[in-house]
């Protein structure tokens, strides 16, 4: 095969399909979480099949504005109720356990245990997925039918696991091009047992690595990332930063096998080449694609797309994380996902590299800007004219241990945080904090409060 645009017309999509499905099917039983021996296994697998470069960076060690956390590895978790039946057991699903959970090996009443069980009222026989990797905590989850249910009396809870020093593991291939140039296909490896929010991600990268591998000319180099998300890519960006200068597009890669149509959420700056060269390939496809400018949450966009990294990443799923009712739920299972949706959207993923290597979407119709003017009248001296710079604009700054982040649970609390990561994200001294009101949808007096803790916390600095 000679070209990509050659590859995609010849993608046999019936066999990459059930050859994705088969990986999915391979990986979702193993129990991963941020580190630990579930990404090395994970990561053992991808290696059967290409290259896989790996990392492992100690615990302690310095990234940003982050440290590699301590490594957890759960043996064993469950719960017997007063007679002696196993009621929730690791063994079973690997969502029953919360992500982090400290070891506990001890009986009390179902008085004590409750403020340690999660469930979801609302969808009462699905489990939940929970972590707690910044706060020592232990927890598990598990349907609320089942919670319902459980007797007063005495219950046995035990948590086998290790919570110490060891390593954080990334694993990442590079394919070389005929130019030093990148592109970066990332996808993280923490999620436990669940398909689409995870093993669809990794499953249309390798097989996208596959094609792009038997492809003779190839301009770009394309390196395919699979991490841990949030500190994964904080620790990829802290060891790769002096040579971010051959970066030149990136899209995350999540959620690609559920039923939806494609979505994409575009980068900071929202008129890159990316930008352009995803709307372009999706529309010569033939694909529905609905389009969204970038915000600061989600995935690892968050720290690609920092305000001092700014690089042109976007992400390319099909129904974006937390609209589907089935995300982070034991719903999001294998039956989840299909080879037909897998299929689709690897060739939606060789559309786009076909795309970027022919060069020709500078002129495409699509080019939104991110950077609109959209602007209102302003009340002079309001508090929308103040306008801040970001002091820690590499990655996200570790808002939790500032005591800016989680932990209150007040109402109204995560809208707070989101208006924080907006201040930060865009306080780079260009924009106001008017301008990231009207950006951002959030209320300018809310946003005020935001700048003012993030300040507090030696932050930003406000600009002259
Ligand atoms: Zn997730």
């Amino acid at each position: 095969m000679s070209t990509i645009r050659q590859a995609l017309t010849a993608l046999d999509r019936d066999a990459a399909g059930r050859s994705m499905m088969d990986l999915a099917a391979e990986l979702y039983p193993i129990p991963r979480s941020l580190t630990g021996d579930g990404v090395r296994a994970t990561l053992d697998r991808i290696a059967r099949r290409m290259p896989l470069e790996r990392h492992e960076l100690p615990t302690g060690t310095q990234i940003l504005d982050w440290t590699v956390p301590r490594e957890w590895n759960p043996r064993e978790a469950w719960i017997r109720d007063p007679s002696g039946r196993r009621v929730v057991d690791l063994a079973d699903h690997s969502l029953h356990l919360v992500g982090y959970s400290t070891p506990v090996h001890r009986r009390m009443t179902l008085d004590e245990l409750l403020p340690h069980l999660h469930s979801l009222p609302e969808q009462p026989d699905l489990i939940p997925y929970r972590t707690s990797y910044y706060e020592e905590t232990w927890g598990f989850c598990l349907p609320h039918r089942l919670l319902a249910s459980l007797p007063d009396g005495e219950h046995e809870v035990c948590i086998d696991a290790s919570l110490e020093d060891g390593s954080m593991t990334w694993g990442e291939f590079l394919l070389p091009g005929s130019s030093a140039e990148e592109v970066l296909i990332s996808s993280h490896v923490c999620h436990p047992q669940l398909a689409n929010d995870n093993l669809s991600g990794i499953a249309v990268a390798l097989h996208l690595a596959e094609a792009l591998g038997r492809v003779s000319e190839r301009r770009y180099s394309y390196r395919f990332l699979f991490a841990p998300g949030g500190i994964g890519a904080i620790a990829w960006l802290a060891r790769n930063r002096e040579r971010l200068d051959t970066f030149r597009h990136g899209l995350i890669a999540a959620n690609l096998g559920d039923a939806g149509g494609f979505h994409y959420k575009r980068s900071r700056r929202g008129d890159r080449e990316i930008d352009r060269a995803v709307a372009a390939a999706l529309a010569n496809l033939g694909e529905d694609l609905v389009t969204e400018d970038f915000f600061p949450f989600g995935y690892d966009e968050r720290q690609y797309c920092s305000p001092g990294f700014d690089l042109p990443v976007g992400v390319l799923t099909r129904t974006p994380w937390g609209r589907y009712p089935e995300y982070h739920t034991s719903a999001d299972d294998l039956s989840f996902i299909s080879a037909e949706a897998l299929a689709g959207s690897l060739a939606a993923y060789l559309a786009t590299a076909a795309m970027l290597e022919e060069g020709d979407v500078r002129n495409c119709a699509e080019g939104s800007s991110g950077e609109r003017q959209r602007r209102r009248p302003r009340v002079p001296d309001s508090v929308g004219d103040r306008r801040y710079r970001n002091l820690k604009p590499f990655g996200e700054p570790q808002l939790g241990r500032r005591g800016l982040y989680g932990g209150l649970g007040g109402a109204g609390r995560r809208e707070f945080e989101i208006a924080m990561l907006w201040v930060l994200n865009q306080s780079d001294g260009e924009h106001s904090l008017d301008d990231i009101a009207e950006r951002s949808g959030l209320p300018e007096g809310l946003l005020g409060e935001a700048a003012d803790a993030l300040l507090e916390a030696g932050l930003l600095e406000e600009q002259a």
